[in-house]
């Protein structure tokens, strides 16, 4: 195992990182920035190094300041978290030069499975099926029109080293296309220094269905069942996950668990990563894209099977064997994350910043927050606005959107805005106690509301 491990990350995963390194008797070193100094990740760890400013650009990002805190505090494992360098080749080719252990699958796998354009091709090469779209990266308009043509409106542009939901352009259009197309390259050579975009046809009100795998450096492969994750902004970004996903049936649960797990297999995937699906109304699956590192949304995983993701991520890197497999896995009641972040939903969600004067966190039977926040702590415009992820496990989904209501319900937050209001509209919606919930009914409840405020 591991002597030390240094977490290049902050806020709610560094933190989560410190936590199981110190349960697996492992000693942790954190890098801060400036503003950072007094932050829960900095405090926690046995050892904290201050790597630069605020901005991420002058310090969580400037990969020779974090490899040099590594080599100075004898740290032999790098920990990534989310996001940063998480699904940076770069960095994991530089780790391995340096003899330290990345945290994660080896920087070709990364290369492979950061392109969407190549994963694809690799998704499809082993038989898995995958939305249309263009096998490479657009060179000119003309291409693109006649590419869409072929396709049929509407589809989306999408950036092909894109995450976070930046760089993909929905185009209803032909006369949309053009513009879509500039856009989306100059947000995708500014958000991940490469302009590659390609075009997927846009599949009709699919839902997010991705599946959590774990693998080994001894060939073994599982997968840790699916998570929900159809409830996302206008900006594709995910607001509440949940495990299991109760609108599929277990037959096709299985396939895609087998899908994910032949497709990590041909990535040679070493650690945790996600296979991310679209699911039709006809109940087919398509592989969209795989996040080869620990992703946001991995509570809902672990309080529905009750062990421990990062955990098991840390212990292979360290050369162990898988602990569990698949079947021996076992399967208890409904969890559901509820992402808590400081946007204000009366702004457009435009980052909330300031002094936290209170912070009242849930808690009680069945609630988890995996947070960093505390009252006496100031948000910085610099970083991510999440704040808290809520947790919650019960044993039916119902029972555990109760819980959910509850749990948010108590959470009181001073000084800074947040989007609790919305995470609780959302709970309470008709649509989502039914299940009957998509990837775009967000969307068309912003829509909706903008109307009626229009109107009155
Ligand atoms: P998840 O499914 O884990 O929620 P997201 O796509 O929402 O994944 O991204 C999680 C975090 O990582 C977000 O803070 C997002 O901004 C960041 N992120 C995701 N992909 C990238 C990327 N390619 N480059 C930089 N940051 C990224
Ligand atoms: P990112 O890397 O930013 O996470 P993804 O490829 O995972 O990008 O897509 C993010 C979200 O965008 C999906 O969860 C889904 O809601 C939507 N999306 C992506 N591709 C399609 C598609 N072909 N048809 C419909 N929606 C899509
Ligand atoms: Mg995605």
């Amino acid at each position: 195992m591991f002597k030390r491990v240094l977490i290049a990350n902050r806020g709610e995963i560094a933190v989560r990182v410190i936590r199981a390194c110190r349960e697996l008797g492992i000693e942790t070193v954190a890098v801060f920035s400036e503003p950072d100094r007094d932050a829960l990740h900095a405090r926690m760890a046995d050892q904290s190094v201050c790597i630069g400013p605020g901005p991420n650009g002058e310090s969580y990002l400037v990969d020779s300041n974090v490899l040099m805190a590594a080599q100075i505090t004898g740290a032999d494992a790098i920990h990534p978290g989310y996001g940063y360098f998480a699904e940076n080749a770069a960095f994991v080719e530089a780790c391995e030069h340096l003899g330290l252990i990345f945290i994660g699958p080896s920087s070709k796998t990364i290369e492979q499975m950061g392109e969407k354009v190549v994963a694809r091709r690799t998704a499809s090469e082993v038989g898995v099926p995958v939305p249309p779209g263009t096998p490479d990266p657009i060179s000119d308009e003309g291409e693109a029109t006649q590419e869409a043509e072929r396709l049929g409106y509407p589809i989306l542009v999408k950036a092909a080293a894109g995450g976070g939901g930046r760089g993909i352009r929905r185009v209803e259009t032909a006369a949309e296309l053009g513009p879509a197309l500039a856009t989306a390259q100059s947000e995708a050579l500014a958000s991940f220094g490469n302009g590659d975009v390609y075009l997927e046809k846009l599949l009709s009100q699919p839902r997010h269905v991705e599946v959590q795998i774990m693998a080994d450096r001894h060939g073994n492969v599982q997968h840790m069942f699916e998570r929900e994750c159809s409830v996302q902004n206008l900006r594709h970004q995910k607001l509440i996950e949940e495990a299991p996903c109760a609108t599929i049936s277990e037959r096709v649960r299985q396939k895609m668990g087998a899908d994910a797990v032949k497709i990590a297999k041909a990535a040679n995937y070493l650690g945790a990563g996600t296979i991310e699906f679209l699911v039709d109304r006809e109940s087919k699956h398509y592989f969209i894209e795989m996040n080869t590192r620990i992703q946001v949304e991995h509570p809902v995983t672990e309080e529905f099977l009750g062990h421990d993701v990062v955990r098991e991520q840390i212990c292979v890197a360290a050369g162990e064997k898988l602990s569990f497999t698949t079947e021996k896995l076992n399967r208890s009641g409904h969890a559901i994350e509820a992402r808590v972040t400081s946007e204000d939903p009366d702004r457009d969600f435009a980052p909330s910043c300031g002094m936290v004067t209170e912070w009242i966190q849930p808690g009680g039977f069945g609630v988890r927050v995996d947070t960093y926040v505390h009252a006496g702590y100031a948000l910085t415009p610099f970083y991510d606005p999440l704040i808290a992820k809520v947790i919650v496990h019960a044993e039916n989904r119902e029972k555990a959107i109760v819980r959910l209501r509850r749990a948010l319900d108590e959470f009181h937050i001073g000084g800074v805005k947040t989007n609790i209001p919305l995470l609780l509209r959302i709970i309470d919606s008709d649509d989502y106690q039914s299940g009957n919930w998509t990837t775009e009914t967000l969307g068309l409840f912003f829509m909706v509301e903008a109307v009626v405020a229009g109107a009155g």
